[in-house]
């Protein structure tokens, strides 16, 4: 069973050196007596949150990794063997499994049955998947968002991103995007449907980019990233703004967090700033699957992976996120059935 070993707890960014590959013993049976699931590992996504996990503390959502253990993470997964009466071989799931070829689940809560094998299964590591359901409720519900809006969205090309400014296009918003490389900045504008996009990277002075794209100020912040990008957006919202905090990826790897400087204007602009967790919405899973699945097979939505071949890539995707070396939701493939 070919594993991807986390080694030790880490500060500042994380290092492909900070995991190893190695093979270790699988019995490829579940234990009898027991409610688990042995499960074929066949998609793994890589998302940041990963990273808060590999710091001793974790967060108040998960628990640390273990050192010395396989890292865990979403996936997509086949049953080869059930001690669960809701669970039969055979079946594809969704949800946390281990960066290796075979699982052995000992808990089932947060595990999804995939019924509609009519789309790509790595999907539901993304647009079907924790990162779809993220952009779902962090646009409809969080963002409160009405027709001709106007919208922007950081890290807007990647997993959650380029759902998020879709979601609003299909509402009628005017949306724009921020991403870190003029491929990114592209692929927004030309596949996603922005009406205009931004290189963050080349853009000396964020704020005065932000007064050039939303001459009438932001109705509507889909916060990634945090640091600069918030503070600069803070001095461009408009009355009864809204900031839904999804993440802000730029803190990740900060032993201590940046200061953000412009928070007088949540009053003088009366802006409504709230974070969300995604695990809030999964009662909701149906109702966005139902959603999304008929967008996609209208062709209403488009979404891009990047997909890495092998378990042996894995550290290196994972790594990748902090410098934006994905382009789209990055996965890496096990197996691909
Ligand atoms: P992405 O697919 O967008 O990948 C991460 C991207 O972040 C990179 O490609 C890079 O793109 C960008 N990035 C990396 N470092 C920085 C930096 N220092 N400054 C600005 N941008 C940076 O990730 P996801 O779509 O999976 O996640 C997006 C956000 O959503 C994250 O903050 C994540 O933690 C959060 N999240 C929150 C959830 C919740 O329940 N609240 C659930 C799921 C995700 P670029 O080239 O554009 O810089």
């Amino acid at each position: 069973n070919k594993q991807v070993i986390f080694k030790d707890y880490i500060t500042g960014f994380p290092k492909e050196s900070d995991m190893h590959v190695t093979t270790g013993n699988i019995k490829l049976k579940v234990p009898a007596g027991t409610k688990a699931l042995l499960v074929k590992n066949l998609y793994l996504s890589c998302d940041p949150y990963m990273r808060i996990l590999m710091r001793s503390q974790g967060s108040d959502l998960f628990s640390p990794y273990t050192p010395g253990s396989p890292i865990t993470g979403f996936g997509v997964a086949k049953v080869l063997d059930s001690g669960h009466p809701d669970f039969k071989e055979g079946d594809l799931v969704w949800g946390t499994t281990g960066w290796e070829e075979y699982s052995l689940l000992t808990a089932t809560e947060g595990l999804f049955k995939i019924q509609h094998t009519e789309v790509p299964l790595s999907y539901y590591t993304g647009i079907l998947g924790m990162p779809g359901i993220t952009a779902y409720a962090g646009f409809y519900e969080v963002c409160s968002p009405k027709k001709g809006e106007y919208v922007f969205v950081s890290a807007a090309s990647g997993a959650v991103g380029q759902l998020v400014g879709q979601f609003a296009k299909l509402m009628g918003c005017y949306v724009v995007g921020s991403a870190g490389s003029k491929e990114k900045v592209e692929l927004l504008k030309n596949k996603f449907g922005f009406d205009d996009a931004f290189n963050y990277k080349e853009e000396p002075d964020l704020n005065a980019a932000l007064k050039r794209y939303f001459p009438e100020g932001i109705d509507i912040y889909f916060e990634n990233v945090g640091g600069k990008m918030l503070d600069a957006v803070l001095l461009n919202m408009r009355i009864h703004g809204r900031i839904a905090v999804c993440g802000m990826i730029s803190q990740y790897n900060l032993d201590q967090p940046e200061g953000v400087h412009n928070l007088m204007t949540i009053v003088y602009k009366t802006v409504r700033i709230e974070g969300f967790s995604v695990f809030d919405y999964y009662p909701q899973y149906s109702k966005f699957l139902d959603h999304v699945l008929a967008y996609i097979k209208d062709g209403k939505i488009k979404y891009v992976e990047d997909l890495a071949e092998g378990l042996e890539s894995g550290p290196a995707a994972l790594i990748g996120l902090f410098s934006g070396r994905n382009v789209g939701k990055q996965v890496v493939v096990v197996d691909h059935r």
